[in-house]
């Protein structure tokens, strides 16, 4: 793909200003600092300018006006992305063209169970919005007081709930998207069935802004559950950790809703990072998995159901120990401790961080094999693994042993990311299950990914941004 790299002249940088309007542009440095900050500290961002339109009509006359001078923009919601998808200035000297002003919650629907929001609505408003009338939302991320609904879907964002409700891409039911050259796609339509045609919409989803500029999505919204019944076991084995999701799969079925698993080092660190809760269990064990069952009825039988299940597992030695939250408050600690991994990780130093998957045969070997292979590369590398069990999305971050510095470790990443990505191509698996690729992968995802499909992504690439003016350099 041809890189841009055009300076932006002051005319240029005067007329955007007029095309946005007043007020919707940030030139500041201060002011711009929370715009051009990457998530990780891997990336420097920067942008002449932000801007920031408040309707569909400014983002298509911006895109029109930067496809016909070359200028390229990196479309960006609430910065919350792990990969330097929304970092400016890297391969061009590229704007940011921020959502948040798009915030309006166009329609809602009771009966028809759908939202439809513009872009920038953060995640956590939508949800609100959802339970207002009744429903949820059910993506759920630990960004979603930041992350917006049109990042959401540019990254096809996964998080708790996909064992039940799917990606971003299973929420949609229709998008507004501005293409490169200022033409508005209008495909904001609320069917759950339409086989008239190619699944246009879906492109979108995943691109990474590469593709066009999402302004606004109509979403499923679902029953608002009545109970939740949270429940933590703990495992001596992976092979158990996936035993118990078959059986759990078996057994709830459709009421099964997050089925997350952490090792003992996850475990540790976040009670250190918590500190005033008390660990789950009395001893310590090598794996543990937190699982979420929903009721849309109020019945005791799901409780009996749960309670037997434990009791079997128990029996056989499969389960070491369980437990059931009995309120509200007990169930926020269990989910504290999973949601606290990321952040309590920081604490312990420099991490080599993946978002891999691979198929559910396939984990136990994967996780087992590669943890054998980084070990013998640095002894005392401490794996702080966790993710989403149920979809076979494995956060394998490794800490760095304590009597490494920061540096000395991150001198191994390559050696570590061929050890993880080769692995990862043995087991026929992702090197990026839910975060996306942005900067950080997009070298890797050439060596990574079937041929066949990478000639489609460039051609669709060429076909939707000729002159390569959304988000050069990402992803493709
Ligand atoms: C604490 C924490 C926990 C997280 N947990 C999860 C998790 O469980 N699952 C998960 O999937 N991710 C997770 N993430 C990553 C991140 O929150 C998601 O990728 C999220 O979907 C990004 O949304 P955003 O609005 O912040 O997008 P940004 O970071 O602003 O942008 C991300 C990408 O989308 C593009 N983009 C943004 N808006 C648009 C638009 N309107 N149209 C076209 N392209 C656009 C950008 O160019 C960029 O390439 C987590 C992040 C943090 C910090």
């Amino acid at each position: 793909m041809k890189k841009n790299s055009l300076d932006i002249s002051k005319k240029n940088i005067d007329d955007l200003k007029s095309i946005c309007g007043k007020g919707l542009w940030v030139e500041d440095i201060d002011l711009k600092k929370q715009y051009l900050t990457e998530q990780r500290g891997y990336y420097k961002s920067s942008s002449q300018i932000i801007l920031k339109p408040n309707s569909t009509k400014k983002v298509s006359n911006i895109l029109r006006y930067c496809n016909g001078n070359n200028i390229p923009v990196v479309p960006q919601g609430g910065n919350t992305g792990l990969v330097g998808g929304a970092v400016a200035g890297y391969v061009s000297n590229e704007i940011i063209l921020n959502l948040e002003n798009m915030n309006k919650i166009r329609e809602i629907s009771h009966s028809d169970s759908l939202i439809t929001a513009e872009a920038g609505v953060t995640l956590h408003k939508v949800q609100s919005n959802a339970e207002s009338i009744n429903k949820i939302f059910p993506l759920s991320l630990a960004s979603e007081g930041t992350c917006q609904i049109g990042g959401n879907l540019a990254t096809n964002a996964g998080g708790v709930h996909v064992i039940k409700y799917g990606n971003a891409k299973d929420l949609v039911l229709g998008l507004e998207v501005v293409l490169a050259d200022g033409t508005i796609f209008n495909d904001l339509k609320k069917l759950r069935k339409d086989n008239s045609g190619y699944n246009i919409n879906q492109l979108f989803i995943g691109s990474e802004g590469t593709l066009g500029i999402i302004t606004a999505a109509t979403l499923k919204l679902f029953p608002k559950p009545v109970e939740r019944h949270t429940i933590l076991v703990a495992l001596d084995s992976i092979d158990s950790a996936i035993d118990i999701m078959n059986q759990l799969k078996k057994l709830f079925f459709d009421k099964l809703s997050a089925l997350e698993f952490f090792s003992d080092f996850s475990l540790e660190i976040a009670m250190k990072f918590i500190s005033k809760l008390t660990p789950p269990f009395n001893e310590n064990y090598p794996w543990y998995i937190l699982i979420d069952i929903e009721e849309t009825i109020e019945t005791t039988e799901t409780l009996e159901l749960i309670e037997n299940f434990l009791y079997k597992n128990l029996q056989k030695d499969i389960i070491k120990d369980g437990l059931i939250s009995k309120n509200l408050k007990e169930r926020n600690e269990l989910w504290q401790i999973r949601e606290s991994i990321p952040y309590a990780q920081k604490s312990e130093g420099a991490s080599i961080k993946h978002d891999v998957s691979v198929p559910l045969s396939n984990i136990s070997d994967f996780l087992v094999k590669t943890l054998q292979k980084v070990s013998e590369l640095i002894p005392n590398i401490r794996p702080c693994i966790f993710g989403h069990l149920g979809d076979g999305n494995i956060h394998f971050n490794l800490t760095k042993p304590p009597d490494i510095e920061d540096d000395d470790f991150l001198k191994f990443q390559k050696e570590i990311n061929k050890i993880i990505y080769d692995s990862i191509f043995q087991y026929e698996g992702s090197i990026s299950a839910e975060h996306g690729v942005g900067l950080l992968k997009n070298e890797d995802i050439k060596n990574y990914k079937r041929k066949s499909e990478l000639k489609l992504m460039f051609k669709m690439k060429n076909f939707f941004d000729p002159k390569n003016i959304l988000n050069p350099g990402k992803l493709i």
